[in-house]
């Protein structure tokens, strides 16, 4: 039998390591009990610690690779689990920079005391690094909380355009932050941040309302419409896990006062999560009056499964398979499938990013629905959204 690499195996006296021995491991004490001396063997010596089964040992110096300051010793046959360096390394670089800074935070301060020195201590580069990052990521979040208070977000409007006719079939409300010390903040840099919090929650709610009132402002616009207009909305995961959400969508239909059509754009990976919680979620939200799309479709893990229980309305085809519509083949087979995949679910289908008259054409001729891509508008500010209800796009 080999033994095993992890444990360590000590007799009642053996010494497990000395002060100012590199600190490469650190332990938990599986059986046994342990003494913690300082000064061991000279005449100022002092037992600091006694470790039962448990307990960590070791765990300072491995954090912050200094010598060791204290002597280890087993008082009595004693077996412990080794954490090694790599291990530890693995798991830190994996934890939220912010507890990162705590703990080193709380062992600088606790080194400091126990050596009754008042000294600053070096800064590393990794610390240094993690400090930068919590520093900048509180910044942005404590700004984007008051920028929520002080009315500084904004929805954009970009128009979805039916392929049939090159009408203006709705659209996709895009969050933007009109900070007046940053300028227009785009959606990618605040909303991952607002979505490590339950930030992303009261966002949400805000821009559930601001749409459902948008979408009443531009139907009453377009009263002379044969179709409703809808507009659609992005639901992030932790709005979708929170308890608020059936109240939050109610409110958007709420103050879209019966006019055209409210759509909430879930990812299908936010979806997959948890089926059954997200199955029971969406026909909550179905049965108040929302419709369902499927936001960036293709790029997760799509399960036909899913689309059997989830019924959603729409499969919105993501950007990533338009880019090299032209040049590969491959891009034009899957849109390809996934137009029969909808088609077999009777889905309606928006294709994303679309830019050159070429990818339009291509669109058009696999039979979708409806095209959003810059190659017909950007998103808008509200005013000049309404001022295109009523247009007939061309692609050119
Ligand atoms: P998304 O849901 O995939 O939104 C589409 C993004 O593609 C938008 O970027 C849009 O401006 C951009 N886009 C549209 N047509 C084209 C095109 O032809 N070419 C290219 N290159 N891009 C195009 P935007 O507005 O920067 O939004 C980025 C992401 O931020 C969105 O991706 C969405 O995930 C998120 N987001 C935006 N608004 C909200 C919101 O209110 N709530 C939540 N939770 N997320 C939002
Ligand atoms: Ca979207
Ligand atoms: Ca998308």
């Amino acid at each position: 039998m080999t033994a095993d690499p992890h444990l360590v195996t000590l007799d009642s006296g053996a010494c497990l390591f000395k002060e100012g021995d590199p600190g490469d491991r650190a332990f938990i004490i599986e059986s046994g009990a342990v003494e913690v001396w300082r000064g061991a063997g000279t005449a100022g010596a002092a037992r600091i610690a006694q470790l039962v089964a448990g307990e960590v040992i070791g765990e300072m110096a491995l954090i912050d690779r200094l010598p060791r300051t204290a002597t280890v010793v087993a008082r009595e046959q004693t077996c412990l689990r080794v954490i090694t360096c790599d291990h530890y390394d693995q798991h830190y670089r994996q934890a939220d920079p912010l507890i990162r800074l705590m703990l080193r935070g709380l062992l600088q301060r606790h080194r400091s005391s126990v050596a009754a020195r008042d000294e600053t201590s070096d800064v590393s580069e990794t610390m240094q690094l993690d400090r930068d990052q919590v520093m900048q990521r509180l910044r942005m979040e404590q700004d984007l909380r008051q920028a929520l208070a002080r009315d500084e977000l904004v929805l954009h409007f970009q128009p979805i355009v039916a392929v049939r006719d090159g009408t203006t079939a709705g659209y996709e409300a895009l969050i933007r932050w009109r900070s007046p010390e940053r300028g227009m903040v785009p959606p990618g840099v605040f909303i991952p941040i607002a979505e490590q919090s339950e930030l992303i929650v009261d966002i949400g709610r805000w821009a559930l309302r601001a749409a459902g009132g948008a979408l009443a402002r531009c139907s009453r616009a377009a009263s002379a419409r044969s179709a409703p207009l809808f507009l659609t909305i992005n639901v992030s995961g932790r709005q979708i896990d929170s308890v608020t959400l059936v109240d939050d969508v109610a409110a958007g239909l709420a103050a879209s006062a019966g006019h055209g059509r409210l759509k909430l754009e879930i990812t299908e990976s936010l979806l997959m999560k948890d089926v059954t919680a997200g199955t029971a979620m969406v026909q909550r939200l179905k049965s108040l009056g929302a419709q369902l799309a499927i936001d960036d479709f293709g790029t997760g893990y799509s399960s036909l499964n899913y689309l059997h229980r989830l019924q959603p309305d729409c499969l919105k085809v993501d950007r990533s398979f338009v880019k090299d519509l032209e040049s590969d083949a491959g891009s034009s087979r899957v849109l390809q499938a996934i137009k029969g995949i909808a088609t077999g679910f009777d889905l309606e289908t928006v294709v994303e990013g679309v830019e050159t008259p070429e990818q339009a054409a291509r669109v058009h001729d696999l039979g979708f629905d409806y095209i959003q891509g810059y190659l017909y508008s950007r998103p808008l500010p509200e005013a000049d959204a309404i001022a295109v209800t009523s247009r007939k796009w061309t692609a050119s």
